[in-house]
């Protein structure tokens, strides 16, 4: 280990020394990130998860008065759709590069 402080991948910051890898990014820059990639997530999980229930909905539709049943399926669809896309978004976006903001 060297004692060499590494700087931000992106906006060139020193990073407190926690961060690896071959593109390290500072807490900053996470956050843009994840910001950039959560709509996108919430847009493509809800979309997924609609598709999922109407799909069920259709192929049982006796089963259709359990709708609060279906909601919940499709609500965890949902939840687990967000998280995929979401870091899978975070990795897109990070190897793009985004603009830095710098307060001065
Ligand atoms: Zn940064």
């Amino acid at each position: 280990m060297t004692a060499t402080p590494r700087a931000c991948s992106n906006c060139g910051r020193p990073l407190a020394g926690d961060e690896h890898g071959p593109k390290p990014l500072c807490a900053a820059c996470k956050r843009a990130i994840v910001r950039r990639a959560t709509p996108w997530a919430h847009i493509i999980g809800a979309l997924i998860g609609l598709a999922a229930v109407f799909g069920i909905a259709t192929i049982f539709p006796q089963y259709i008065r359990f709708l609060v049943g279906w909601l919940t399926i499709g609500g965890l669809i949902y939840y687990v759709t967000f998280k995929v896309v979401r870091r899978a978004a975070f990795e897109v976006i990070r190897a793009r590069g985004i603009p830095v903001f710098r307060r001065s």
